[in-house]
């Protein structure tokens, strides 16, 4: 039983031991239970000599290694755990276009004609898992089309503008739903005008995974669990990479560890800020449910973390909250349920019966980590909140460029390895997120505020919305701490939130960025994390 739900609301269930399960402290998935049956690897246990070594089972290192084992080359992929055990079997399934950055600023930083080539292998990469699926008939995905970005608590102008932009200049399919067209499919008094994404969809990310181990296998790949690679010297023309009981050695190594690299290389682990975040299912809802939900695809009502959810079957899956350091997930049930009935509020207590995290891994300029750093050692990483149609481009950039001397994979180039400022980056993101939480349930109010003003046809007298007790008390919890930064660059303190947050939300607002930028994590902090500009050697 978890303790917040002992009140009455329901139990979790445990999921089936399934490829994922086995995470202490993670909470099993719903996507654990309905796992597709997968079949167990062994560990390395003898020395091996292949064209390319891939550490890490993840979505990325499985693809580069699918693609590279079609081309005709011999891939060992070692992984310290289980296939798609972390992010990559435990995220929402939106598959989008794009990337965690937004196309306005990655325009700024490259110019439109590269920006415009990045757009293209992004959504390369999403039909990439589109066409994955079907060609190799993959079990349990379950793919659905469409994403639908909402204006949430008031209409969002801009939003049209933004579609149009992304239109014009990438090609991008994205139409504009008035508020009207989005309330007939979800019911949510709460909401506005959206963009509509028809080309995005949403999977069973797991059994996608599966598939894809599956079908990198039938390509001649071999993946060992439960070996984590210990060392490497990437010295020379055969590499070598350590395991507890072998070694294997390889022309090329593409490291593909996401957070977990850091044991192994512990300067390029120092460029990812690793972010938690959580996901619940809820039991099986019946009626109310098709009465409030009409719409099949994919759903984002905010750019932050907070909410992203699709109903799958007669449930609701539901993401939300942050942290950027490990936390129980079921400390986060009630918190999701309570989001849910703030968003529709007819569906009235539902009941939580799996929540569980992942830790993503966010660079400080929200874009991935894709490149040869050394002679034959390349790296994909920092997928951040947008990584299923990500790992598939980047899975493909490499495999191209080791396979074909294919040098698409330089468009990354200036997106180089940045150390993301340690704890102290960990802290600026998490008040950061806690500062977007409070905006937004001050808006939240706001609009509630309005709404029973304009019911009861009375003028606007007071300055501001009134906030009840219980109201208040949940924005004083959600008030972000100071945090006691000890390592933080440039001496230690106390760090105090700062008004700048809001300043920036508002410049944002006014940018494309709204709509260009759909990405899980709180977006636009970047620039404030420690040490952002301090350019890091490519680790030796
Ligand atoms: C809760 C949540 C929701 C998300 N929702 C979405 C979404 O809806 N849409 C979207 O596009 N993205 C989403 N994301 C992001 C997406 O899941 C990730 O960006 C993506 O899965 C990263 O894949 P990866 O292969 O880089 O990393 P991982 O899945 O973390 O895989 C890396 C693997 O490398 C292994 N490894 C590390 N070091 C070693 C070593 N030394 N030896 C051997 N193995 C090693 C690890 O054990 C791990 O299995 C979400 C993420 C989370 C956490």
């Amino acid at each position: 039983m978890v303790p917040e739900l002992a009140a009455g609301a329901g139990t979790l269930k445990r999921g089936t031991m399934t490829a994922a399960a086995d995470v202490p402290g993670r909470g099993a998935s719903w996507y654990d239970a309905t796992a597709v049956p997968g079949r167990e690897r062994g560990p390395l246990t003898f020395d091996l000599d292949v064209d390319v070594c891939v550490v890490g089972a993840g979505l990325a290192g499985l693809t580069v290694a699918r693609e590279l084992a079609r081309r005709g080359w011999s891939v060992a992929v070692l992984e310290s755990r289980r296939v798609a055990w972390n992010a990559s079997g435990r995220n929402c399934g939106f598959v989008l276009p794009g990337f965690a950055e937004s196309m306005a600023r990655i325009t700024e930083r490259v110019g439109l004609q590269q920006a415009r080539a990045m757009w293209a292998v992004a959504d390369a990469g999403r039909a990439y898992v589109r066409d994955t699926i079907r060609e190799t008939a993959m079990p349990g995905v379950d793919p659905v089309d469409g994403w639908l970005r909402i204006a949430k608590f008031a209409e969002e102008p801009e939003l049209a503008e933004n579609a149009a932009w992304l239109r014009d200049q990438f090609g991008a399919e994205a139409d504009i739903w008035p508020a009207e067209q989005v309330r007939e499919s979800l019911r949510s008094p709460l909401y506005f005008n959206a963009v509509h994404f028809p080309t995005a969809c949403h999977i069973h990310p797991l059994n996608y995974a599966l598939g894809l181990a599956a079908a990198a296998e039938r390509a001649g790949a071999r993946i060992f669990e439960a070996t984590p690679a210990l060392g490497l010297d990437p010295a020379g023309i055969r590499k070598r990479v350590v395991t507890p009981s072998a070694r294997v050695r390889a022309a090329k190594i593409v490291l593909a560890g996401n957070v977990h690299l850091g044991p192994l290389q512990p300067r390029l682990g120092a460029t990812l800020i690793p972010v938690t975040t959580f996901v619940a299912t809820t039991a099986p809802i019946g009626e109310r449910l098709r009465e409030a939900i009409t719409y099949p695809g994919a759903v984002s009502d905010t750019e932050g973390a907070d909410n992203h959810y699709r109903v799958v079957g007669d449930r609701l899956l539901w993401a939300g909250g942050m942290r950027a350091w490990n936390a129980d997930p079921r400390r986060f049930a009630r918190r999701l349920r309570a989001d849910i009935r703030r968003v529709y509020p007819q569906l009235g207590a539902v009941e939580i019966e799996y929540v569980w995290s992942g830790t993503l891994g966010r660079t400080v300029h929200q874009m991935p980590q894709i490149g040869e750093l050394l002679p034959g050692m390349w790296v994909a990483s920092g997928f951040g909140g947008h990584g299923l149609n990500t790992t598939a481009m980047a899975g493909l950039l490499i495999a191209r460029a080791i396979a074909e001397n294919d040098g698409t994979s330089r468009l990354f180039q200036p997106y180089e390895l940045v150390w993301a400022g340690g704890a102290a980056g960990r802290a600026v993101i998490q008040i950061g997120y806690a500062g977007a939480r409070l905006r937004k349930r001050a808006n939240a109010l706001a609009a509630r505020w309005l709404r029973r003003r304009d019911r009861r046809h009375k003028p606007a007298a007071s300055p501001g919305p009134p906030i009840a007790p219980s109201d208040a008390a949940e924005l004083a919890a959600e008030m972000p701490t100071p945090v006691l930064v000890a390592s933080a660059p440039g001496g230690g303190g106390v760090h105090r939130p700062r008004g700048g947050d809001a300043r920036r939300g508002r410049a944002a607002k006014a940018s494309p960025e709204a709509v260009a930028s759909p990405s899980m994590p709180p977006t636009d902090h970047s620039e404030r994390a420690p040490g952002g500009n301090r350019a890091l050697d490519r680790p030796r």
